[in-house]
């Protein structure tokens, strides 16, 4: 009747805006492309995008903090502890089987043939050693100063590792000079050759210009959130959240006061909430718009697109559906249909960080997940769990040995496994990191790290596709662990008094 009709849109009719968005952002993106238009008019034209991302980013950091306190401060530390073991081990097993499905899906697919000549120009990376990156992503989990670890632009590496990371710095200005990267400049001279070729910079297309920046150690490396070191944050707040969750009576203010503050933000989410569907239909348009010619497409780039598509999508559509009904017996679609706008976001926005408020609020209020699950689950998650850009990493470096006809043995296949699944726990929920940590993947079996250059001209989009399958990743596992930790938490509730429904 015209009541239920009523009625279902208007109980989705944020869904119906959201998915509307895209719809139009992408129709309108080709429509105006015919139109060229320069860097500045596209950046004029995606503003309205910039904002959305910009009010996200905002509230990540407040929102990281206190729902990460408050979600382990609810918890007694035994059932804490069970709990962040099922996190834990939800978040090994998926990212493995995503490295593994990316590994089989280029195999069979074989999308690189041993050719390079139809990639264009590359530039040169130096190499990075492994070690040291990883070295950098424990020193990231103990920030010597919070205030600073709050916000940072991008972090600062040690003196002796940071020579290492000078070829990223490259890709990097790349990027910043496409107004995609913030760089903070510092203390130290590097002079980087870059070929700009964009009216904001006053030059013809692909001209040369040197341009010398002196920066104070700064690559973003691990472990890094756009201006925040996540990683860190989170460490310390779980602890903190432990701790005050233990504390009785004395640490009452603070429980209520930081339960108090994440229920502050989560209204300035939905308030936010309803400018998404207008930011991310010029977020789409504006990138539409902006991006390269795909002329190169038919080739080994194509098929690459085509693999990593196959790969996301049987990791998202087949492998992690069935998990949650395996587990959990209930209807997997209409768990994801609850998330839809949170995938949307992150479809976007190519940040899992940037979505993560969304998925908050898609999760606690469209699903009902325990607040206590969220919580605790959803900010680890979207800073160290992605599927995507593990299958990705993977999926890029056996990818980048094919081109360079060079065939890995199992032995190295192996080595990529562990280094892909390092450099996604290790990559900031933010666009395009997942290009940055690959150097290590890379340098673990003696690829050329210059070779990245290869696929950046389709990274943005393979980036989106990635981050929606971290986002789902991310909610799939607190629908999972709050299934199987449910005896705990009936009986956190019968000891604090709380209500409890039968089951
Ligand atoms: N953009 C991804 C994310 O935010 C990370 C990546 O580059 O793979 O989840």
């Amino acid at each position: 009747s015209k009541e239920d009709v009523q009625a279902f849109l208007k109980k989705n009719s944020f869904v119906l805006f959201t998915v509307g968005a895209v719809i139009v952002g992408i129709v309108l993106g080709f429509a105006l492309r015919p139109y060229k238009m320069t860097y500045r008019e596209v950046k004029y034209f995606s503003f309205p995008g910039e904002l959305l991302m910009r009010m996200l980013q905002m509230l990540v950091l407040p929102l990281l903090i206190s729902s990460l306190i408050t979600g382990m401060a609810a918890l007694d530390s035994k059932a804490s502890g069970k709990m962040g073991m099922r996190a834990v081990i939800y978040y090994m097993t998926t990212t493995i089987i995503a490295v593994f499905i990316g590994i089989i899906i280029v195999l069979i697919i074989h999308p690189g043939k041993g050719s390079k000549d139809e990639f264009g120009k590359q530039q040169t990376i130096e190499q990075v050693s492994p070690a040291d990156a990883f070295l950098d992503l424990i020193r990231n989990m103990f920030p010597p100063n919070l205030v600073q670890a709050c916000t940072q632009q991008l972090i600062l590496v040690p003196h002796d590792v940071s020579r290492d990371y000078e070829g990223i710095l490259i890709l990097i200005l790349k990027q910043a000079v496409k107004g995609e990267f913030k760089t903070k400049y510092g203390k130290r001279t590097v002079h980087v050759t870059v070929t700009v070729n964009d009216t904001l910079f006053n030059s013809t297309n692909g001209t040369q210009e040197t341009m010398e920046i002196t920066r104070e150690e700064v690559i973003p490396v691990p472990g890094q959130v756009n201006g925040v070191n996540a990683l860190g944050l989170v460490v310390f707040s779980m602890c903190f959240g432990l701790i005050i969750g233990n504390m009785k009576e004395q640490g009452q203010l603070l429980r209520d006061f930081f339960d108090s503050l994440n229920e502050a933000i989560m209204r300035l989410v939905a308030i936010i909430m309803w400018y998404a569907p207008i930011g991310i239909l010029f977020l789409i348009a504006g990138k539409i718009v902006e991006m390269d010619d795909l002329t190169q497409m038919g080739g080994q780039l194509g098929m690459y697109t085509i693999t990593v598509i196959i790969g996301l999508m049987i990791h998202a559509v087949l492998i992690l559906p069935t998990l949650y009904f395996v587990i959990t017996r209930q209807n997997p679609f209409i768990f994801i249909a609850g998330l839809l706008q949170a995938l949307v976001t992150a479809l976007g926005t190519s940040s899992s960080s940037a979505t993560l408020p969304v998925t908050f609020k898609c999760l606690e209020e469209n699903n009902r997940i325990d607040k206590r699950i969220t919580r605790f689950v959803l900010p680890v998650g979207a800073t160290i769990n992605m599927d995507g850009t593990a299958l990705y990493e993977a999926l890029a470096a056996i990818f980048i040995a094919q081109v360079n006809n060079m065939e890995m043995n199992f032995g190295q296949i192996i080595t990529i496994s562990i280094t892909a699944t390092a450099a996604s726990i290790g990559a900031a929920g933010i666009p395009q990191a997942g290009l940055v940590t690959m150097v290590i993947v890379l340098t673990s079996v003696g690829l050329p790290t210059d070779d990245i250059t290869l696929i950046i001209a389709v990274d943005w989009f393979l980036d989106r596709l990635r981050t929606t399958t971290n986002v789902l990743g991310d909610s799939i596992g607190a629908g999972i662990v709050e299934f199987l930790s449910r005896h705990e938490l009936r009986s956190r509730d019968v000891e604090m008094g709380n209500s409890v429904l039968e089951e």
